[in-house]
């Protein structure tokens, strides 16, 4: 974001206008809390602003200040298009291309308005008419932060806006621990809570909401935990009949791959999570040091993200990915050993 990028953004919202903010499907807590973020700090300098999420999310962040303002395009196609063709600005936030809004491609791909993207994802697609986007940022709700203050505006961040930000920066960097995990970053969380960001209670809202049932899946995972010590990787598997028995919500797997992580030696984590309602396997990935799950990701999984953490999917059986994926090990022999 150049000068004169800054210099036309203030021009546009020297008058109140319609805004839009969108971010990725599957929203997690940096999705919903850069959106909310930008949402309040819009409302303060006299925008109508509405938030749309591609399809529903977690319990745990529903307690997030604005979350009942937030609508599902999933559930309200007609009401969330009449949005969009109307807005004369949409905040596209936390991803890189407009495939990862699911169903709400083409209503994005076909609008005229002005699009700003704010995003930390590798290789952001060029549909953006203003483009904020830096790989080596913690999270967007970081950036929305220096996005703010690069505007001048710093003195609009207020308890709301705080808390939101605090949200996407704490569970991006796995509360501060990712490489990702800059001075500044830590600067701009002190800047947070001293903007009223409760962090004790939001660490808590996020973490400690568990259910007994979530548990128990997690136990079930931990069971299938596998390791193949010569690729230093580890993974972990749940069919769709696994995830029945323990009434699997939205949310409930969050985290499950970072065990096998935290094994000792291991640099490659991922777990395959059956969906048989989508008819895919999603695959999560996350690795340590400068093995690229993004890179793997792209070449064998349909998906993407950061070097260290990455998503993707896979349409044959449970049992043919995980062959699969033992089967492209060897490829990455030198990568995983020599990390
Ligand atoms: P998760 O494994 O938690 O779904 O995703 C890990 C990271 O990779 C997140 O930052 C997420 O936004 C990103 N990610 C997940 N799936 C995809 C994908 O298909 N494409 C891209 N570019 N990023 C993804
Ligand atoms: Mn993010």
């Amino acid at each position: 974001m150049n000068k004169t990028d800054l210099t036309h953004i203030k021009h546009l919202f020297s008058t109140p206008k319609k805004i839009i903010i969108v971010a990725h499907k599957n929203p997690d807590g940096d999705a919903i809390g850069s959106s909310l973020g930008l949402f309040h700090y819009l409302k303060k300098i006299n925008h109508e602003v509405q938030v749309i999420m591609p399809n529903d999310y977690p319990e745990f962040l529903k307690w997030i200040p604005g979350n009942d303002t937030i609508l599902k395009y999933e559930e309200s196609v007609e009401a969330c298009d009449s949005y969009i063709n109307n807005a004369d600005i949409i905040f596209t936030l936390d991803f890189n291309a407009f495939h990862r809004t699911g169903n709400m491609e083409e209503a994005l791909t076909n609008s005229s308005a002005i699009k700003i993207m704010i995003d930390h994802h590798q290789s952001p697609d060029t549909y953006s008419n203003f483009t904020y986007s830096d790989v080596n940022m913690s999270s967007t709700c970081e950036m929305v932060y220096n996005y703010i203050n690069m505007l001048g505006h710093e003195n609009y961040i207020d308890t709301n806006v705080a808390t939101c930000l605090y949200v996407g920066i704490m569970t991006d960097t796995g509360s501060f621990r990712f490489p990702s995990t800059t001075g500044k970053t830590h600067q701009i969380i002190a800047s947070l809570i001293e903007k009223g960001a409760n962090n004790s209670q939001i660490h808590n809202n996020i973490y400690d909401t568990n259910s007994y049932d979530r548990l128990q899946l997690l136990g079930c995972a931990l069971n299938n935990l596998r390791v193949i010590p010569e690729s230093r990787t580890a993974y972990i598997t749940l069919s769709q009949e696994e995830l029945n028995r323990y009434n699997f919500k939205k949310g409930f797997t969050e985290g499950f791959v970072n065990y096998g992580l935290s094994l000792q030696g291991i640099v490659l984590a991922a777990i395959f999570i059956e969906d048989k309602h989508e008819g895919i396997i999603k695959i999560s990935l996350r690795s340590k040091g400068n093995f690229s799950v993004n890179l793997m990701s792209r070449e064998h999984f349909n998906g993407g993200g950061h070097t260290n953490a990455a998503g993707g999917r896979s349409t044959l059986t449970l049992t043919e990915t995980v062959e699969n994926f033992i089967s492209i090990l060897p490829n990455y022999k030198h990568a995983l050993k020599n990390e």
